[in-house]
């Protein structure tokens, strides 16, 4: 049952723009998704690298990172791949409204769930697909997790048991991995985030 004894501050608290002044940029979210091993936190952290060289202040939320603290009591069901991406979006907004840069990288296999990320960020929300195919990301296998998943160990592992659903044309941009390298995709992020849609 909703509480009843609580009371959102807002308009007492300094506002995003004094905020966004101080840090001369605007805040947004970049939400990078994709399949395991895809190069999501690799371009994130070229970018993000690249956007500081140049002053800009920037954050990252690595889905991982998050799991094992924030979200470390959730699983891989279907409701709680929900409450992770309900969780990622709340910070991820809470960021973005300090003015920040804020890179996400995050699976979220379905569309539902981008678009639930994209429900509680609103209009700061960038979603950016992050394209790999399973036979390329099993290839690299950064972390090993493909080679488990074949034999058996990993339970509801994405894009085996689990499914991934690609996006339509509601995705802002595709990083294709398997024709781009790192940098190219990067620097294409990067062209977007400073483009007309993008600051
Ligand atoms: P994710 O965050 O999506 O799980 P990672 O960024 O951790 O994926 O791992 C991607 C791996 O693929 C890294 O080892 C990276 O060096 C490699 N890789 C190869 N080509 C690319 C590319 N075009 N973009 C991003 N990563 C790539």
């Amino acid at each position: 049952m909703a509480a009843t004894n609580i009371h959102p501050e807002f308009h007492r608290f300094l506002g995003r723009e004094d905020k966004e002044r101080l840090l001369d940029q605007q805040g947004v979210v970049l939400w990078l998704y994709g399949l395991s091993g895809s190069g999501k936190s690799t371009i994130a952290n070229l970018a993000e690298r690249a956007l500081s060289q140049e002053g800009r202040f920037t954050t990252i939320l690595d889905g991982d990172n998050l799991r094992s603290g924030l979200n470390r009591n959730l699983g891989f069901s279907d409701d709680d791949r929900s409450e992770n991406i309900r969780r990622n979006a709340e910070v991820a907004k809470l960021f973005a409204e300090q003015g920040i840069i804020t890179f996400v990288s995050v699976i979220t296999p379905r569309r539902d769930l981008r678009a639930l990320a994209r429900g509680i960020i609103g209009e700061d929300f960038r979603e950016v697909f992050v394209k790999a195919g399973y036979a390329t990301c099993a290839e690299r296998d950064p972390k090993g997790l493909y080679a488990r998943a074949e034999a058996g160990q990993i339970e509801q592992f994405t894009g085996r048991d689990s499914g991934f659903e690609e996006p339509g044309d509601e995705a802002e941009l595709v990083l294709d991995t398997d024709t781009h390298d790192a940098e190219e995709c990067a620097r294409i992020l990067l062209d977007h985030l400073s483009g007309p849609s993008g600051s």
